[in-house]
């Protein structure tokens, strides 16, 4: 009996074995492919609504966007900066475009959001993201302000949902550390992603 198993065991063996040869000859765009399926999502333990960004190195291009936007771009591109997310300026529309709006109709209550414009057709994860800044409501806020906003959007590109109550589901920000805040302007405008933000992204990537 012990006889018999030792030989499936090493029957076992050598099937793997050249399995892994064959697998080894099948190409890199096989295994890449392999290990996107694989990866475990980032929102999970995070909720809210955000876009899950089909690679580790997003590309940023500014987009019409006026003095203010442009200047806390930079403050949210660093923040995504300190996950595992590389980050980069780009001109053209690669991965993620920053942009402007004037919403003074429909979106009249709301500072900027994001969503997925054009989805990876291989993995279903996002490869082209649009941000909108609302420069209607945000005409006159602070530079902090602005920093608040462009953490919060640019987080959501790393699938970060919302913190804090009033989105469902939700995960809980106790000390009102992070900007992905669902209402910035009744949780003090945080400007920075936290720790568990920052876990989050790096989850997924
Ligand atoms: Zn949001």
């Amino acid at each position: 009996m012990k006889q018999a198993t030792r030989t499936t065991r090493a029957a076992r063996t050598a099937l793997t074995a050249r399995k892994t040869a064959a697998r080894a000859t099948a190409g890199l765009a096989v295994i890449a492919l392999t290990q996107a399926l694989l990866a475990p999502t980032a929102s999970a333990n995070h909720g809210g609504s955000g876009v899950e960004p089909d690679n580790s190195g997003q590309y940023f291009q500014k987009y019409y966007l006026n003095s203010a936007a442009n200047t806390a771009s930079g403050h949210g591109k660093s923040q995504l900066e300190r996950t595992d997310i590389s980050t980069h300026w780009t001109t053209n529309w690669s991965d993620v475009r920053l942009r402007d709006w004037w919403g003074d109709e429909g979106n009249a209550n709301v500072y900027g959001w994001a969503r997925c414009e054009e989805s990876n057709w291989w993995n279903g994860k996002c490869d082209k993201i649009l941000v909108f800044f609302n420069e209607y409501t945000m005409s006159g806020k602070s530079a902090a302000k602005w920093r608040s906003l462009a953490c919060h959007e640019i987080g959501h590109t790393g699938d970060l949902g919302h913190r804090g109550s009033g989105s469902n589901p939700y995960s809980a920000d106790s000390n009102y550390n992070s900007c992905m805040q669902t209402y910035l302007n009744s949780s003090g405008w945080p400007q920075n992603l936290d720790n568990h933000d920052i876990n989050a992204v790096n989850a997924g990537v």
